[in-house]
């Protein structure tokens, strides 16, 4: 039985500066002069969880959390650009600019059975509130995995680490801190996290934690639609969505988000050969520092589910495929809305995203020249590529897109055929002769 007996480990091991490598020029300048003013004014100041897992994994942190015994009122005291958020769980945020410093009070975690007033779980043991100030060594048993419960103190450069956190980095494992079941159910949300460290970091996820999070995948339908929606904007927009999709998919988790983008995945080859490449083509985008819009992903994930039940509608009515596509996104992102909740300015682009796809079937005329001015063109145009790669439209249909594009005005009204009515005849040919240049041999 692994870290159980950590929890009565009340001493950290402190490792001194010159036994890590963790130095002051992995951390941000502002963070530093939060943890410098911090201590400065008689309080302890650490940065704690993934920065310092980060700067030991010569990663570049992107936030930093400081964990001080100083309350929210003492930090806000300090620093005038700090605002208060949070009801309950009451955090300091100091801001420099773009770049905002969390700065939080150490807590107490309080079991189940001692009724606290300032902590609530519900029938399943999910931690419904949790506000309880403490000491640091209070502080590190509330913490997910032992990677993420490093401290790294600013009055000496030493790294506190109370669960053999660094041991676990060393060998790439996530373990979580206490009894793994229990602390899964307090908060299921910690098997997305755990998925998401896993392809983040290329750590495996320890045999007790992946054993408990197989047996309790169900839970998360237990959580807040909208924190499980921040959650996937997190794994899928962090440049590893692609294993992040094959481990949610391995442990069982996708389903209780996307139950029916996961029965497509299921039964749908050329569906699942779509949305890996969608994932590759975003973690290309990120590594190369490009946005992501997490409405084309879920228009990826909902193209097959979107997909039938379009078909399903012109079964029973007469109405357009653009007309049905719209629809079918409407009910199928509102048939999501309970477990994941997407807001609407993403699922309204993300219709008309998918509505415009047999747009790009018509390729002569007005209508289709002016596909080209529509402010989801180009989101549609990736889509449409992406199910050019799978078959799902001619190659040359998306070459067509891809080249016109690059054309100035006056190309523009040849390739569409829209000519005077002189130049007519001639303007009419050139496109013919393009496209049999450019069809694929078949
Ligand atoms: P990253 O910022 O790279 O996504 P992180 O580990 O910093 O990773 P955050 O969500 O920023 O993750 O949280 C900061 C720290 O707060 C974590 O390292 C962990 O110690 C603690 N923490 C966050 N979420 C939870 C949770 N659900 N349960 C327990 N501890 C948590
Ligand atoms: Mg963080």
């Amino acid at each position: 039985m692994k870290k159980s007996g950590t929890k009565n480990k009340k001493e950290p091991e402190i490792i001194a500066r010159p036994s890590h490598t963790v130095s002051r020029a992995d951390i941000s300048k502002n963070a530093l002069k939060v943890l410098y003013r911090l201590h400065k004014s008689g309080f302890q100041a650490f940065l704690v969880g993934g920065c310092v897992r980060d700067a030991i994994l010569n990663l570049h942190p992107k936030d930093f959390d400081v964990a001080t015994n100083a309350h929210p009122e003492e930090v806000r005291a300090l620093f005038g650009n700090c605002r208060l958020i949070g009801r309950r769980f009451r955090l300091a945020h100091v801001r420099f600019g773009r770049e905002v410093i969390e700065v939080a009070t150490f807590r107490a975690s309080v079991d189940a059975d001692e009724n606290h007033a300032d902590s609530v779980q519900d029938h399943h043991g999910r931690i419904l509130r949790d506000n309880v100030y403490g000491t640091i060594d209070e502080d590190v048993w509330r913490r997910d995995f032992t990677c993420n419960a490093l401290y790294y103190n600013i009055a000496d450069f030493s790294i506190w680490d109370y669960t053999d956190g660094v041991k676990d980095i060393e060998r790439r494992r996530l373990v979580l801190i206490g009894d793994p079941a229990k602390r899964l159910r307090e908060d299921p949300v910690r098997m997305l996290r755990a998925v998401r460290f896993a392809a983040k970091l290329n750590f495996s996820i320890d045999k007790t934690v992946s054993e408990a999070m197989h047996e309790l995948a169900g839970l998360l339908t237990n959580v807040p639609p909208a924190r499980l929606f921040d959650e996937f904007l997190k794994m899928f927009q962090a440049g590893f969505a692609e294993k992040t999709l094959d481990l949610l998919r391995e442990y069982k988790l996708f389903e209780q988000l996307f139950p029916q983008t996961s029965a497509a995945l299921d039964r749908d080859d050329s569906f699942a050969r779509f949305v890996k490449s969608a994932l590759t083509s975003t973690d290309r985008r990120i590594a190369r520092g490009k946005s992501v819009t997490p409405m084309f992903l879920l228009g990826v994930f909902f193209w097959a589910p979107v997909q039938e039940a379009a078909a399903v509608l012109r079964s029973r009515e007469k109405m357009s495929t653009a007309q049905s596509l719209a629809l079918a996104a409407w009910e199928i992102s509102g048939q999501h809305q309970s477990r994941i909740s997407i807001p609407k300015r993403f699922t309204g682009p993300m219709r008309e995203m998918l509505a415009m796809q047999p747009r790009f079937e018509v390729m002569q005329g007005r209508k289709g020249l002016n596909l080209l001015e529509h402010r989801r063109f180009r989101a549609a145009y990736d889509f449409m590529v992406l199910r050019s790669e799978v078959g799902e439209v001619d190659k040359a249909t998306a070459k067509f897109w891809t080249d016109v594009q690059e054309q100035n005005a006056e190309q523009r009204l040849q390739s569409f055929q829209l000519g005077t009515a002189g130049a007519a005849t001639k303007k009419r040919r050139r496109p013919r002769r393009r496209r049999a240049r450019t069809a694929p041999p078949s």
